[in-house]
């Protein structure tokens, strides 16, 4: 079985026979978040930017399951720097892997922290599980790739930024939830601070006037894919 968990913010963690991927661990200072990463079988953890509220734990996680982390190559080569296994890609390459693949795509947001001033650019990824497609858009305006993102590679699910402030809010989200063709549309980045609140439920509206079905999963609720 693959399944598919959120765990609060933009973290997720898709787990496939002995696979286990996690998405941006942004899980020490989460308050959403419950997942303890010791527990879990880990093989790699995909990073879209450098902001603290996505490498989160990424570090850590990795010097203890020894994951890599793949992310973009400045970002990479500081998690590398930090003791972390690392494999560093850009923005339109593919890395292939036991269960799959995921290819860096563009994203229209930054990439820094307070002990990295220039991360490379930030990421969106899309993830192939076994042929499942997963887009997750990580921190990102809307952007006219998305109509791109949706033709060529179909993705089954697309899960997107929907708090605002610093992304997409609810209405640019369903605009890129349209764009991107997905049947099944999945929020993230709401809710976790007081500046990205959002109503989900309307957002749930939005998408399924469309035609689309949304996935608003609670923390450690998952999908099966
Ligand atoms: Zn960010």
């Amino acid at each position: 079985m693959r399944k598919l968990t959120y765990l609060g913010h933009s973290a997720f963690y898709i787990e496939k026979d002995w696979d286990g991927v996690l998405i941006d661990p942004f899980i020490t200072g989460n308050p959403l978040a419950n997942f303890d990463y010791k527990q879990k079988r880990i093989s790699h953890i995909l990073v879209t930017h450098a902001h603290l509220d996505h490498l989160g734990d990424a570090i850590a996680i990795s010097k203890h399951s020894g994951a890599p982390i793949i992310a973009v190559v400045e970002l990479a080569h500081y998690c590398l720097e930090k003791g972390a296994k690392a494999i560093g890609i850009n923005i339109g390459g593919k890395l292939n892997l036991p269960w799959g693949s995921v290819k860096f795509l563009p994203a229209i947001h930054s990439s820094s922290n307070p002990d990295l001033p220039y991360g490379g650019v930030a990421a969106s990824l899309l993830i192939d599980i076994e042929g499942t497609v997963i887009y997750h858009a990580g921190d990102t305006s809307l952007m006219s790739d998305f109509s791109l993102i949706g033709e060529l590679y179909n993705p089954y699910y697309a899960i997107l930024p929907i708090g605002g402030f610093y992304t997409m809010d609810i209405f640019d989200a369903a605009t890129a939830a349209k764009m991107l063709y997905a049947p099944e549309i999945i929020p993230m980045h709401y809710n976790t601070f007081s500046n990205i609140k959002a109503d989900v439920q309307k957002f749930a509206d939005l998408i399924e006037a469309q035609g689309q079905k949304c996935l608003p999963l609670k923390v450690n609720e998952y999908v099966e894919l």
